[in-house]
């Protein structure tokens, strides 16, 4: 190496090392010291470098959090650790007895303990050599598990890189969880899509770790909580000592552990997270409690299955018990069915609950849960309370085992089952009324066809008086047939007229979110409008045609080719088309569309003269270019208008960004 390359290696070095400082004061300490522009600057400076400079690659740069690599099958790896499980206690007297086991084998010594929250999520074992994170590997069966270091490596919080005075070689373990926050939003954003919402962040959590593309972990925001070190020599005396030295070299640790001298200690912490769990970001299920002193465990030992220094406190649920008065059964857009328990109103956790979710027949099933039981609810996670259980002594004898419904309760149809799924289904989409206002309503939503002066109930209310059987029929509507209607008067019925009118206006690709395919949500619909540029082109796509479409996949292409496969759609595609309502990108779009801005990502900021900032946005779109809301280091260009805010200048001036007018642009699109 010469004196220049030696100089370079230095600066992408030190980079990576202030990068790394930085990543784990926001996403480890909750706590930046610098702006995101600051960050991003940086992050661009050594990404440029990295870019240039191939030879000085590290597959733990900071740079590389973002995934990409795809694993088909992950390998298999023995821990050089056993990871053993935990046993369980349910109660003070359960701990006491633990007590007196250990002290049988320590004897009158000391013993204290290291009180730390479970946390609900999945385990995983990660190595570090030379402060490098090596491999990340789940638990398995205890003896071996599987290598999903590239998914792990995803995530922001763990360290990549070590600071401090760690041992060469150790591996660390935790447990890698979704907060409360992230998964919800996560399901918001399913949920748009018309996909099924995950059931809880511990199955998700779970889940991600072994999907095979890391670009996906990637956006997924989990997190990874640190409860313990395992090596040899890692000159650690005490299980509290082992936290601390954890959270010095760069990890995560929750800094609720907490040593107690002695049993009572312990119960008082219990008691606390007992009252106090519920304003955690993320899942607990109890508290581990570990003998605090590394000599001790040693003396104490493992059983086959757990170490016997450690025991899990797993909380109570808060409980009651109350009388199942009926079952009904939910029908949802997408025509699943949910059963639902109607319960005798009863006190718990501090809400009246009267309702809660039996999710589908399978968990009837297991219940075994009858109309007139007596049962146990629970509050846990989730929002809406679980049936537990039923009290059997107080069953009567004349009430036979619940059975499920064959038939929609809403319109009769017999239900569907596809194998391998939990839910049933009404097959009745053209016929079942909630399935119908269901589709309504997402038709004229905000961001599909964004129709003033129509909500959900007034098209429940429209569907019950027969004026529409579908999206399309909207289009007929008059205002003498909307006038006589609850709640409205000769103002509103004009209003919602001319709403629907001016929606004529949306463009194709709204106008294809809105019409509500199966896994079509709004970035799809942009994606096949852009492709197919028409309606008519999309119905004659075939399967392969549709999946060389980036980012379109097996799943999104079979459910286009299904909705255009079935009469009644084609029949409302062709009613719309006769409304005008637009199924095809227009001429003057049609012309404007080049792929003169691919590749580059604007940023749009300020008032504009000859444009509107969304007419401005659609030509950046419509001309191959994204258009992003933030600055950052990917962004090619910000376009200013006038009034653009002084701190979006400073923040592009810094990170070298090109500034462009309004000119400028117009100019660069000719
Ligand atoms: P279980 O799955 O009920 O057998 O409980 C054992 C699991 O609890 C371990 O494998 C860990 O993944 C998890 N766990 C969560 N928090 C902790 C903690 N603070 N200390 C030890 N194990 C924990
Ligand atoms: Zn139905």
């Amino acid at each position: 190496m010469d004196k220049a390359q030696l100089e370079i290696r230095d600066q992408i070095n030190n980079l990576r090392t202030v990068l790394q400082e930085h990543n784990h004061n926001y996403y480890v300490l909750d706590n930046p010291t610098i702006s995101d522009y600051e960050f991003d600057m940086l992050l661009k400076q050594l990404q440029e470098l990295e870019e240039k400079h191939p030879e000085f690659h590290d597959p733990n740069s900071p740079t590389l959090r973002v995934g990409g690599e795809v694993t088909k099958n992950f390998d298999t790896v023995s821990h050089e650790f056993r990871m053993y499980s935990l046993d369980n206690s349910y109660s003070k007297e359960d701990l006491l007895d633990w007590e007196k086991r250990i002290r049988k084998i320590v004897g009158e010594a000391p013993v204290s303990y290291t009180c730390e929250l479970k946390y609900d999520g999945a385990s995983i074992s990660i190595s570090y050599e030379n402060g490098t994170l090596l491999r990340a590997v789940t638990r398995g069966d205890g003896f071996q598990g599987d290598d999903v270091t590239t998914n792990i490596k995803t995530i922001r919080s763990v360290p990549l890189k070590l600071k401090g005075d760690y041992p060469e070689k150790f591996d660390i373990r935790g447990e890698i969880i979704l907060p409360f926050d992230g998964f919800n939003k996560m399901n918001e954003a399913r949920v748009a899509a018309g996909e099924d919402p995950y059931m809880n962040p511990r199955n998700t959590a779970s889940g991600s770790l072994k999907l095979q593309d890391s670009a996906e972990v990637a956006k997924r925001p989990l997190d990874c909580l640190l409860y313990n070190i395992t090596g040899n020599n890692t000159g650690i005396s005490s299980q509290i000592e082992s936290l601390e030295k954890a959270r010095a070299w760069g990890f995560k640790v929750p800094d609720a552990a907490k040593l107690a001298q002695n049993m009572d200690e312990v119960f008082e912490f219990i008691n606390y997270w007992d009252e106090h769990r519920s304003g955690l970001p993320y899942e607990t299920d109890g508290v581990v409690i570990k003998v605090n002193s590394m000599d001790q465990q040693d003396e104490l030992g493992h059983t086959a299955k757990a170490p016997r220094w450690a025991m899990a406190y797993k909380f109570k649920s808060e409980q009651a018990t109350t009388i199942l008065n009926s079952i009904t059964y939910q029908v949802g857009r997408t025509g699943a069915i949910t059963p639902v328990a109607n319960l005798e109103p009863v006190l718990l956790a501090g809400t009246t609950v009267k309702r809660a979710s039996l999710h589908n027949a399978d968990q009837i099933e297991k219940l075994d849960v009858r109309v007139g039981d007596t049962v146990y609810v629970e509050k846990g996670g989730e929002i809406i309370p679980k049936i537990m259980g039923v009290d059997l002594s107080k069953r009567s004898k004349d009430v036979g085992p619940t059975i499920y419904i064959t038939h929609c309760p809403e319109c009769g149809t017999e239900l569907e089952r596809k194998e391998g799924e939990a839910q049933h289904y009404c097959p009745n989409q053209y016929g079942c009324p909630p399935q119908i206002t269901g589709r309504i309503q997402h038709f004229i939503s905000r961001k599909a066809m964004d129709i003033d002066g129509l909500g959900a109930e007034t098209v429940e209310l429209l569907f019950n008086e027969g004026l529409i059987k579908d999206y399309a029929d909207l289009y007929k509507l008059k205002k003498e047939e909307v006038i006589p209607l609850e709640r409205m008067a000769e103002k509103s019925a004009e209003n919602l007229v001319m709403g629907i009118e001016k929606s004529k206006e949306i463009p194709f690709e709204r106008v294809l979110y809105a019409i509500g395919i199966r896994f079509v949500g709004e970035t799809v619909a942009k994606k096949l409008a852009r492709h197919f540029k028409s309606i008519d082109a999309l119905k004659e796509a075939s399967f392969e045609q549709l999946v060389q479409v980036d980012e379109i996949g097996d799943k999104i292409a079979q459910s286009v080719n299904e909705f255009f496969a079935d009469e009644t759609n084609v029949d409302i595609i062709d009613r719309l088309n006769a409304y005008g309502v637009q199924l095809k990108i227009s001429e003057a779009q049609l012309e404007g569309q080049t792929d003169k801005l691919s590749g580059k990502i604007f940023v749009v900021s300020g008032v504009f003269a000859k444009v509107s900032r969304n007419e401005l946005k659609k030509l950046i779109e419509d001309n191959g270019g994204k258009v992003s809301s933030s600055i950052s280091s990917k962004t090619t260009f910000v376009v200013a208008g006038e009034n653009m805010g002084p701190s979006k200048r400073q923040k592009a001036e810094g990170l070298g960004i090109a500034i462009i007018s309004e000119d400028d642009f117009l100019a660069m699109i000719q």
